[in-house]
């Protein structure tokens, strides 16, 4: 039997790479997104997977998709939970709008979309990736909105672990490092670029498709025993303090 993943916010960037690897490993992949003209533009191109438009944070939508999926393929092996949107700025101009916008996706979406496909990953004891980010791990500026909703994310995907391990459903989160996407493209200044470079030890962006082996990992047979984890793919930045552009000198 042919598997299936689901994967949100797979129009571009990380989701489209996730979406690309799970091709290559011969699985079916549900590809999930908001923007409707991307994911038509790109779907079709790649066979084996099948647009859903759907907003992550929309709980009507979510429960419509989770029709719309059993329906079409009866059967989900795992979950990538990886839309999310970035919005950075000082916490004394995050207004409450930014504030809801950025809980919407990236923590509500993850809670819903998980949600509405337990029934459906009890039944194939799934697996589910949350997507975090080394900004949920470590705190830093600009971040108040983006970095507590990846640390809430960290700690729903424990709370998965804990209660739906009973069903054989397993449940980890990746964070990656920064990558140059659509999302951080739109956020990362030249200062925040120049700052992950000094506090990287590999020195470097990451790639998408880096971010997707290691998610693709996750959900396969090959982690069989991994729930729980949180696996930063990020070059060694959680691993380090002070001192890389000193010794780079
Ligand atoms: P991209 O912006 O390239 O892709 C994200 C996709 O998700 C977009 O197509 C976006 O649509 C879609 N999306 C956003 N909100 C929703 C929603 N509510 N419902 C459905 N689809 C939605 O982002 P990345 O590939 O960079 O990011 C993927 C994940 O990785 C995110 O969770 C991000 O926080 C995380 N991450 C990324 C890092 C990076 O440096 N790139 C670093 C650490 C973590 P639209 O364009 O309309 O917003």
């Amino acid at each position: 039997m042919e598997k299936v993943a689901i994967v949100t916010g797979a129009a571009r960037g990380i989701g489209l790479a996730t979406t690309d690897l799970f091709l290559e490993m011969g699985w079916t992949v549900a590809m999930v997104d908001r923007d409707a003209d991307e994911l038509k533009a790109v779907a079709p191109e790649r066979k084996g997977a099948v647009a859903f438009i759907c907003d992550v944070s929309d709980p009507e939508a979510v429960a419509r998709f989770a029709e719309a999926i059993m329906a079409r393929f009866g059967r989900v092996d795992a979950l990538v939970n990886n839309a999310g949107v970035a919005e950075f700025g000082p916490i004394e101009q995050c207004d409450f709008p930014t504030w809801r916008r950025v809980m919407a996706t990236n923590l509500d979406g993850v809670f819903l979309v998980s949600q509405a496909m337990t029934p459906a990953l009890k039944n194939t004891q799934g697996a589910i990736v949350n997507i975090g980010s080394i900004s949920g791990l470590r705190a830093s500026t600009l971040r108040v909105a983006y970095g507590t909703t990846k640390a809430a994310v960290i700690h729903l995907t424990k709370q998965q672990a804990a209660e739906l391990g009973e069903y054989g459903i397993r449940a980890n989160c990746v964070c990656p490092g920064p990558v140059r996407t659509k999302l951080s493209i739109a956020v990362h200044s030249p200062q925040i670029i120049a700052a992950y470079h000094d506090a990287i030890p590999l020195n470097r962006y990451g790639s998408e498709r880096e971010i997707a082996e290691a998610i693709c990992f996750l959900c396969s047979e090959k982690a069989s025993y991994i729930t729980g984890q949180i696996l930063a793919a990020d070059g060694g930045f959680e691993a380090t303090g002070v001192g890389l552009p000193a010794l780079r000198s």
